[in-house]
């Protein structure tokens, strides 16, 4: 553990974080242009900055151009699908021009969002089936968000072609862990399950095979455990990833080390 000015970094080995908003981390008082520089030349291997909606693209690829090891993903979160309703097509038209920049490694985040239910369901739907057939017409991988929806997440993979993807902050049981390895799928954890009473997210940590598991901060949000109050970033990633070590019985280093490759086999090296 390292301290600079009043960022705690903890990095004991090479870490990816596969999903991190730089943009959500500059609304928190986060620098993220000087921080990510720093955190890269002390042991974090790269990283995916995720989108939420096609808005800030230009903002976010000067950050992935001047940081070497920054992915970018574009797509709209499902939670951002009815803001500026009727333009669907004009939005995700968007979308299509962005995959194209060669920075851009992933679509999403998408998926379905019934918890906070800020679109209705519908069209929540009808976005995700867009995000899923560019993805397999791309042939880049989707970041699938699930919260309070496996059954019609799972539903809509399986109708889809897409099968390459990573379902992230993995927060359901066993069960949908296994139907989304059978999809061909890789599995992310987050912060998420350092937490107490997360027994069935660590149920499903168990059963996802080394070469398909993916760590994430997914800051500024879901800070771990031992930094539990303090705005999240990707220089986080080691206490998840010791947490899940643990919970697996591996060892943390190895673990690490497959993280990372996985994440490159992905994401794509640099
Ligand atoms: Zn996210």
């Amino acid at each position: 553990m390292k301290k600079d000015r009043n960022i705690v970094f903890h990095l004991p080995y090479p870490l990816f974080d596969s999903h991190f908003h730089a943009l959500h981390m500059e609304e928190k008082g986060i620098d993220a242009e000087s921080l990510l520089p720093a955190l890269l030349s002390s042991g974090l291997s790269g990283a995916v900055e995720v989108a939420v909606d096609e808005l800030d693209f230009e903002k976010r690829l000067e950050l992935a151009e001047s940081v070497k090891g920054i992915r970018l993903s574009a797509g709209i979160h499902p939670s951002s699908t009815v803001v500026e309703k009727g333009i669907w097509k004009e939005r995700f038209a968007e979308i299509i021009s962005q995959v194209q920049h060669p920075l851009v490694r992933a679509i999403g985040e998408t998926g379905l969002d019934f918890f906070r239910n800020y679109a209705p369901g519908d069209i929540q739907e009808k976005a995700f089936r867009c995000h899923l057939n560019l993805a397999a017409e791309t042939g880049l991988p989707v970041i699938i968000h699930n919260r309070a929806a496996d059954e019609r997440v799972l539903a809509l993979v399986k109708e889809s072609e897409c099968r390459r993807g990573v379902f992230h902050c993995f927060s359901s049981d066993r069960d949908v862990a296994e139907q989304a390895l059978a999809l061909g799928f890789y599995v992310s954890f987050a912060g998420n399950i350092t937490y107490k009473n997360t027994q069935s997210i660590r149920e499903a940590a168990l059963i996802v095979p080394l070469e398909r598991l993916l760590v994430e901060t997914d800051s500024p949000y879901l800070s771990p455990q031992s930094v539990r109050g303090q705005t999240n970033h990707p220089g986080h990633i080691g206490y998840t990833l010791e947490v899940l070590a643990d919970i697996r019985g591996e060892d943390a280093g190895e673990l690490a080390a497959a993280t990372v490759e996985n994440s490159i086999q992905l994401f794509g090296g640099m």
